[in-house]
């Protein structure tokens, strides 16, 4: 059965993943805030983001521009006259829609077939007593709606001590702005030859006439963002470079979001209508994923032309070309810009992540993220929390790999429940320290100096020379290969007797 969005938030909240903003006053459901898990699985999303499309490529540069820009940024842009939503209002309940998304929502309707009684009817579909379709309000059943009317999405802010028109910016609303205003400035300071491409992750701000659905829309929110400028001249493969660049980025995405775990069967790819294109764009297709809302954009991947650098050129008087060498004439390049949410990234990993599962007759709740993706990778959990050296041992393995990645120590339930919370937050490996690995000292017996690694998703166990466990979590964080593990130190055995054992 798949996640509901309910089940989310509320593991979100239990285990520290993400809070409702301000919640002590009553939250907003507009904003939210990332908890101490939350916020290492957002670091490890950026991170990679950040490692294979910027750090790994040679064609590619980083950029870390400010929120704040100078007003015409946005002018130039278009954002100022077409950065809009329709919005309509109820007359009656005064709640606000956006007017595209009105059909889009169940609806209440007090049914005259049926002596007036209420019924909430799914999106877009007629009553079933009355055949009647939606014509008000769908959260209130009674007002009518108001005409459409545009709002603009941008935060409007003043920029020093006066608060007059003079002083009226916004908040940026997406990063690919900066890219383009400082276009310039990479390009003569790192000498770079198209293509190339400026990266860029950071906040944007949008007054979401409707936001909702946890962290898929909200009104700060993260973007990990690329334009890649190519020379509208050249060709590859036969073909114009744009649209070569733009093909080749929609299947790096893609592969991208699969190989750290979201599955085929939940992605699609889906191509704008020529109606629905931005005023910039050549061509843009969106990477849908099957959030538990339905399928909704979990990025897009614009042909935005050169109409960017254009408009910047003319509202700035400075050039934003580039010489093209060969054939000896200034070029203003064409850009591809995949565009990502980092929020909306988080939560389809969460969500293609979550499992339920049964083992000896018990529910399993377990994240199967990525062993990259997960926040903790590795729990020190000490078998006996009364035997001093065992304690000793265990903190010192956490202290050890601490170093390298995210490791916790844990020592306040027993050891089967231990596992149960570690796999409820995706910890992909537990190591457990046992009177085996330290020795019973009154008895005279050493200890053989090998722990024991617990694999989330097999639940198989392993012991392991405590001096190999950075080569061996290095290993595994890497490629994830159990198997590999499992071929060298064998000794196979399944967690089951011993979280039994010690289930309180
Ligand atoms: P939508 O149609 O859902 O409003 P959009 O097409 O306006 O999104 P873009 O401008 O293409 O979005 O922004 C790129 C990415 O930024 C989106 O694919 C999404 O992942 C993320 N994003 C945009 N708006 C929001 C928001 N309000 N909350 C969270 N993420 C957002």
């Amino acid at each position: 059965m798949p996640v509901t969005m309910d089940t989310l938030v509320s593991l979100s909240k239990r285990r520290g993943f993400v809070f409702q903003s301000s919640e002590i006053y009553g939250g907003t459901g507009s904003v939210w805030d990332y908890g101490p898990l939350g916020v290492e699985l957002k670091q490890n999303i950026k991170r990679l983001w950040w490692r294979d499309f910027v750090q790994s490529r040679a064609d590619m540069v980083g950029l870390d521009a400010s929120i704040l820009m100078h007003p015409m940024v946005w002018t130039a842009s278009g954002h100022v006259d077409k950065f809009t939503d329709p919005m309509v209002d109820c007359h009656e309940c005064r709640h606000r829609f956006r007017a595209d998304h009105v059909d889009a929502r169940p609806w209440t309707h007090y049914c005259p077939a049926t002596k007036g009684n209420k019924f909430v009817i799914p999106a877009g579909e007629a009553c079933g007593h009355c055949g009647a379709r939606r014509t008000l309000c769908p959260e209130c059943g009674k007002g009518e709606l108001t005409a459409p009317r545009q709002f603009n999405l941008m935060f409007k802010t003043f920029m020093g001590p006066v608060e007059d028109e003079a002083a009226l910016t916004y908040l940026r609303p997406e990063t690919a702005q900066a890219m383009f205003v400082n276009f310039d400035n990479v390009l003569q300071s790192m000498r770079l030859k198209l293509p190339f491409g400026i990266a860029q992750a950071g906040r944007s701000f949008r007054n979401e006439i409707t936001p909702g659905n946890f962290i898929f829309r909200t009104r700060e929110f993260e973007q990990m963002e690329i334009e890649d400028f190519v020379n509208p001249h050249d060709t590859v493969e036969g073909r114009p470079a744009d649209e070569w660049w733009h093909d080749r980025w929609i299947a790096d995405c893609m592969a991208w979001f699969r190989r750290y775990g979201l599955r085929e069967e939940n992605l699609r790819l889906r191509e704008h209508e020529k109606a629905e294109l931005a005023h910039y764009a050549k061509r843009t297709v969106d990477i849908d994923y099957l959030f538990p809302i339905g399928w909704s954009e979990l990025m897009g991947i614009a042909n935005r032309s050169d109409y960017d650098l254009k408009q910047h050129s003319k509202f700035s008087g400075k050039s934003l070309t580039y010489f093209d060498e060969e054939r000896k004439e200034h070029i203003v390049p064409f850009v591809v810009e995949p565009a990502a949410g980092v929020d909306r990234a988080l939560l389809a990993f969460l969500a293609d992540a979550y499992q339920e599962e049964e083992v000896r007759g018990e529910k399993r709740v377990v994240l199967r993220f990525h062993p990259e993706l997960a926040p903790v990778k590795v729990a020190v959990l000490p078998l006996l929390k009364k035997r001093e050296e065992i304690v000793r041992t265990a903190h010192g393995i956490r202290a050890a790999l601490s170093r390298h990645f995210r490791v916790v120590y844990d020592d306040t339930a027993a050891i089967g429940r231990l596992y149960r919370r570690q796999d409820e937050v995706g910890t992909p490996y537990c190591v457990t320290v046992d009177v085996q690995t330290v020795g019973d000292r009154d008895k005279g017996e050493s200890g053989d100096g090998r722990v024991t690694i617990r694999d989330r998703d097999s639940m198989q166990q392993v012991r392991v020379p405590e001096g190999e466990l950075l080569p061996v979590f290095r290993g595994l964080l890497e490629d994830g290969d159990w198997g590999a593990v499992v071929a060298r130190f064998g000794g196979v055995t399944a967690d089951a007797g011993r979280s039994r054992e010690g289930d309180p």
